[in-house]
């Protein structure tokens, strides 16, 4: 007998015939014999029409009273959905973050999860009772209510998981898993069986949404196996978990891309100690995220220095340069905001010699220029120009042989 934790999303529960649809699909599991835990987030579209309620009395909601509100969607359906289980037969209960002491910090809206006092779940458990939590709230110290950021029922489904020691912590979702990459750009992507949790979070970190990245984190740390699978489609979906060492591991599990990329370069800074700096505070003063850095070898006692930014950031950042190139009394500033990063990852990489070479001649043979060129022990990420993005991602799947038909 095994425990399960399982999340079912908003889309999963955004009816009633879907919070039934969830009901039988639990009592197929408690029926098995295993005990489970559920935990639900608000119906989909709830959250955005509870803030949208909030931000018409108050343009900047107390963050404390915005808590308080935005609970109540996930409330709405540990209700609904104990009832539906209760309906089938299934002796189900339900409780609010509070209820079963989901201890976090006080950072309302985006609040960490501290502890979790598993005292009164395993009681349920022990009663044969499927435990329906409410995601994405606990509580602090003083009881006031906190919310754990958008998309944070994965979190509290993984910390739960992790707080019981569970054996594997399901989320259902509306994809059937993670795919080597987006199927929308390469029809022949497949379906990982699995990944491990460091590829998952470059994956998710490069744009492949499917699980919130602290909740990918959160289970790594505590070695929670993950599973992502569809509340709408059979199958085994992907398990993320930790590498083993007797598994025969695939040298690239996916390719992830980026399209809200954006380049900047300033030319002729003067090639010393501490300019590098110069350049790089003021935009992280200015709050803008910065992800790859290139600086050039220096010719003549200057150099040049180029990095990328989140798109949504070009123009504040070139504002920045522009008054950093007057400082430093730098030659020019240029930038790009039609590039994309594209990224191969994989933890057979560090085994492997030669993949940035066959990787970077794939996009040779179709003409794309890289203009950037960045890597870690598991991540091979160039910058090309945004109209290469679908052609360079065709050809780079195909290249390392992850679609179904094989080349
Ligand atoms: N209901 C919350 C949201 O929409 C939390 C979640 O769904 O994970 O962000
Ligand atoms: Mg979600």
């Amino acid at each position: 007998m095994a425990l399960i934790v399982q999340k079912y999303g908003g889309t999963s529960v955004g009816t009633v015939e879907r919070i039934q649809a969830v009901a039988e699909k639990v009592k197929g599991w408690r029926d098995k014999g295993d005990d489970i835990i559920v935990v639900v987030s608000a119906m989909s579209g709830e959250t955005n029409r509870l803030l949208d309620l909030a931000r018409e009395i108050q343009g900047n909601p107390v963050p404390r009273e915005l808590d308080v509100l935005l609970s109540t969607g996930e409330q709405v359906t540990i209700a609904l959905l104990s009832m539906a289980l209760d309906a089938c037969g299934c002796s189900a209960r339900s409780y609010t973050g509070h209820q079963v002491h989901i201890r976090t910090d006080g950072v309302h809206n985006k609040a960490r999860i501290l502890d979790i006092d598993a005292t009164r779940i395993r009681r349920d458990l022990d009663k044969g009772r499927v435990v329906v939590v409410a995601g994405f709230q606990g509580s602090d110290e003083e009881g006031n209510i906190t919310t754990l950021g958008r998309g944070g029922s994965d979190t509290s489904a993984v910390a739960l998981a992790a707080a019981l020691k569970a054996d594997e912590c399901q989320i259902y979702t509306d994809v059937d898993g993670v795919y080597t990459t987006d199927p929308r750009v390469v029809p022949d992507a497949r379906r990982l069986e699995r990944i491990t949790f460091e590829e998952m979070l470059e994956m998710a970190s490069l744009g492949s949404k499917v699980l919130q990245i602290r909740a990918v984190e959160f289970a790594g740390k505590y070695n929670v196996p993950l599973r992502v699978l569809s509340s709408f489609k059979e199958g085994k979906g992907t398990l993320i978990t930790y590498e083993e060492q007797e598994m025969e591991e695939a040298l690239i599990s996916g390719i992830a891309f980026n399209r809200d990329e954006a380049k900047l370069t300033i030319v002729g800074v003067p090639d010393q100690p501490g300019v590098a700096s110069k350049i790089l505070c003021p935009i992280g003063k200015a709050n803008i995220e910065i992800d790859m850095i290139i600086q050039n070898v220096g010719v003549d006692g200057t150099t040049d220095f180029t990095f990328t930014v989140h798109r949504n950031d070009y123009d504040k950042a070139l504002a920045v340069l522009e008054q950093t190139r007057q400082d430093l009394r730098a030659r020019e500033v240029s930038g790009d905001n039609r590039i994309v990063k594209i990224s191969l990852v994989g933890v057979g990489m560090r085994s492997h010699a030669g993949i940035a070479g066959t990787m970077f001649e794939a996009l040779a043979n179709e003409g794309i220029n890289i203009r950037m060129i960045s890597t870690s022990e598991i991540k091979i990420s160039v910058v090309v120009d945004e109209k290469y993005l679908e052609l360079g991602v065709r050809a780079l799947h195909a290249e390392f042989d992850l679609g179904d038909k094989p080349k």
